[in-house]
């Protein structure tokens, strides 16, 4: 994981050294990560030459809608923002064989576990996204201190730490991203081996880490201009005014402690499908469940792991059936442990303002105007709500 290193003067890439860049990082033997396009929607995939990175697009971003069309500034990389994955699927799969047995005198006999962990290198990434990758830190590296017990545990631990970050700061925000809100961006703060603002004809680097520092040095930089670090700073300042949403974390955690029985949960769950989309898309969700299969003939028995999601009626199954066996309670649970209950579990928000759960529900459920109406609309706090949630 990138260590913070001292920050030295902010360097200026020409924008043709992404490919030099691409080259060196597979040099030294790494999969580069980055953003390229399928099925119209930008989608980090495993890249081998910079020509591969999506370009000359720009994204369209709203409740329930997602479009890519060309952009009428074609000489910049990097003016869409993220789509429906990221980093996350690369260091916690949404399929991941743990173990495989085989049976053999009369007992089992362990012939596989996780596969080895890549030596990856993320390009592109966006500060909403570097910050959920600390927050997944949290989550599954033994580094960390992790608070919830994974076999995969090890298979993140070294992918992260062998991992290089090379983010971009978002200098044209989507119409559904709050990371101003969250204090995660537009750019990126922390956890990154070098970061990248863009402008035209290249980008202003700051180096992260020694790491990155050592990368730099095997490109054709030059010391950034005090007129190319300025405008960065306007960029960067522009985009923390132009963000398409907005919330209001004032007390947050408190208004959702004291809204388990808001009537706007009976609201929402008319509208909502259960689907888990959000879920999905979602940088920092991380639940997972494990399914054992085997072959018909005396063939090893292998052991899975899948994503799975709270909004599943199965997810919550108990010996008594599902805890959350509505969908008002599943929205609320998610709602809630994004905003406010992860803060007692990993004592940090669990969400990062990405904008993901906005964009990619197909009926364009947006937790931000959630949030707002509960806020708005909360019973005085002794209005008779228990903090102690109630089963759905
Ligand atoms: S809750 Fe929504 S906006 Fe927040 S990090 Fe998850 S997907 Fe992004
Ligand atoms: S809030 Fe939207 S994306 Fe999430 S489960 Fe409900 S309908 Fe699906």
């Amino acid at each position: 994981m990138p260590t913070s290193a001292s920050r030295s003067a902010p360097s200026f890439l020409p924008q043709t050294a992404l490919n030099e860049l691409v080259a060196l990082l597979r040099s030294q033997g790494y999969t580069v990560i980055a953003p390229t396009v399928e099925a119209g929607v930008i989608t980090y995939a495993p890249i081998t030459t910079g020509q591969q990175i999506a370009r000359g697009l720009i994204d369209y971003q709203d409740g329930g809608s997602y479009r890519l069309s060309a952009t009428e500034e074609p000489e910049l990389q990097f003016q869409y923002v993220v789509g429906a994955n990221g980093p996350k699927r690369f260091l916690f799969p949404p399929t991941q064989r743990l173990y495989e047995f085989r049976a053999e005198k009369g007992g089992f006999v362990q012939e596989g576990g996780p596969p080895p962990a890549p030596k990856l290198a993320f390009l592109g990434v966006r500060p909403c996204d570097l910050a959920a990758m600390r927050v997944q830190d949290r989550v599954f590296s033994e580094e960390e201190g992790r608070t919830a017990g994974c076999l995969a545990g090890a298979f993140y631990t070294e992918a992260r730490r062998q991992a290089m970050v090379i983010a971009v700061n978002c200098t044209r925000p989507s119409g559904t991203c709050f990371c101003a809100s969250m204090g995660t961006g537009p750019e990126a703060s922390e956890g990154f081996d070098l970061a990248l603002t863009e402008q035209r004809g290249g980008f202003v680097v700051t180096v992260g880490s020694e790491k990155g520092g050592k990368l730099l040095e095997g490109l054709p930089g030059r010391k950034a201009s005090a007129a190319e670090q300025e405008l960065a700073e306007l960029k960067l300042a522009r985009a923390r005014e132009h963000m398409g949403r907005h919330l209001d974390r004032s007390g947050l955690k408190e208004v959702l402690d004291r809204a388990v029985d808001h009537p706007r949960w009976d609201e929402v769950a008319q509208r909502c499908l259960s689907c888990g989309n959000c879920t999905m898309v979602c940088p920092t969700c991380f639940c997972s469940t494990v399914s054992d299969s085997s072959t018909l003939d005396q063939g090893p028995v292998t052991r899975t792991r899948y994503w799975e999601s709270c909004f599943t009626h199965q997810f919550s199954y108990t010996t008594a059936g599902p805890v959350r066996n509505t969908i008002r309670g599943r929205y609320r649970h998610w709602l809630r442990h994004k905003l406010c209950t992860w803060f007692d579990q990993f004592g940090c928000s669990g969400c990062v303002g990405c904008g993901r759960c906005i964009t990619w529900c197909p009926v364009g459920i947006d937790l931000t105007v959630e949030a707002q109406q509960i806020r708005q609309s909360q019973p005085p706090e002794d209005g008779g709500n228990s903090t102690r949630e109630k089963q759905a």
